[in-house]
């Protein structure tokens, strides 16, 4: 999420920047999307250590509101070229499927 002073962060639930990843005034967009935190993260979501991807889903409770759809992920996994990491989100995808809908991604 973009904020009016440019300022970027990781979720639209962080209006307090806690996720924050840069700010536009001094970092493409693109850069702090594509950068090396950003993908950190999203690594460390994938494979459901939230404790990793930012101080704010350290503590959230909803895990993930904005979760990109499945075949986004798998679409990401593949650039990432790591087979392990597809299959322990494939791992996890399936336990979530099976332990019902309130399972975080
Ligand atoms: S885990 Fe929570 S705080 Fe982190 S990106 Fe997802 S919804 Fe936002």
């Amino acid at each position: 999420m973009v904020h009016v002073d440019g300022n970027v962060t990781t979720c639209c639930l962080d209006e307090g920047l806690v996720n924050r990843i840069g700010n536009l005034r001094e970092t493409p967009l693109a850069a702090l999307w594509r950068g090396p935190l950003m993908q950190s993260w999203r690594r460390a979501h994938v494979e459901g250590r939230f404790e990793a991807s930012g101080p704010l889903c350290t503590r959230c409770t909803w895990r993930s509101a904005g979760a990109l759809p499945d075949e986004e992920v798998e679409a990401w996994l593949k650039a990432q070229n790591d087979p392990a990491l597809t299959a322990r989100w494939r791992a996890r995808r399936a336990a979530a499927a099976a332990s019902g809908p309130k399972e975080g991604r």
